[in-house]
């Protein structure tokens, strides 16, 4: 009954707010309908949609000075503002709705790739930014795009084990150094001839993601790719 009461009080608290402060779409500031979350379905439908696997062109434009660890890396979106707009907002703002739509499009994409993986492995944050940020963007995509291809997220096999800075304003050299032995590999056996795609919100320099695409090779996963919403150019 008590749960019944508070449920109650929760809704009507929510529609109160919503009269308050109306759900708008937080790209063009139109009114949502009611199954739409945080963006319209026109404005997401008209974003700058661009699936890319080719690895040699993201390659030269990585700042990488070898070739990358991964095989393909899948990107859905140019990363301009808009898509920036949103991919903040689903990683630091709480946008945790947004992981559907974004999920649902990279399931699309991957399964138009025909890259064939058996494995789905979000890019892992460390404990301590879990528990600041309260939940793992990559980790919420994973899950979606398992949803729409039955391919299993593997959540638990990758770990963070060192809190590594921000890396925006960093060299190559300080990258590898904040990189070095940030990822360890939980129950190797199960990566054995694996393809593993690794998942993340965007593809910057190349250097996280490339690292972690080392290690789940050294632990003989057959192949990695990646998988992100956008790849900065
Ligand atoms: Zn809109």
């Amino acid at each position: 009954m008590i749960q019944r009461i508070g449920k109650w009080l929760q809704l009507l608290l929510a529609s109160g707010l919503d009269v308050v402060y109306p759900p708008l779409c937080l790209l063009c500031d139109q009114l949502l309908a009611p199954d739409e979350r945080l963006v319209c379905r026109p404005c997401f439908a008209h974003l700058p949609l661009r699936v890319d696997g080719d690895v040699a062109a993201a390659a030269c434009r990585l700042r990488l000075n070898h070739p990358p660890h991964f095989e393909r890396c899948l990107a859905l979106y140019a990363y301009d503002p808009q898509v920036q707009k949103l991919v903040h907002f689903f990683k630091y703002r709480g946008g945790r709705a947004l992981a559907r739509p974004f999920g649902e499009a990279l399931g699309a994409a991957l399964t138009a790739s025909d890259c064939g993986v058996n494995a789905l492995i979000p890019v892992p944050l460390h404990r301590s930014r879990l528990r600041d940020r309260g939940y793992n963007q990559s980790e919420l995509l994973a899950r979606e795009v398992g949803r729409c291809c039955g391919v299993p997220v593997w959540g638990d096999v990758l770990v963070r084990k060192k809190a590594t800075l921000p890396q925006a304003r960093m060299d190559r050299r300080q990258r590898l150094g904040n990189l070095r032995d940030a990822f360890v590999v939980k129950a190797p056996e199960r990566l054995s001839g694996v393809r593993v795609a690794l998942v993340d919100d965007v593809l910057t320099t190349g250097h996280t993601l490339d690292e972690c695409a080392r290690v789940l090779l050294d632990t003989r996963a057959a192949a990695v790719i990646t998988l992100t919403i956008a790849r900065v150019e």
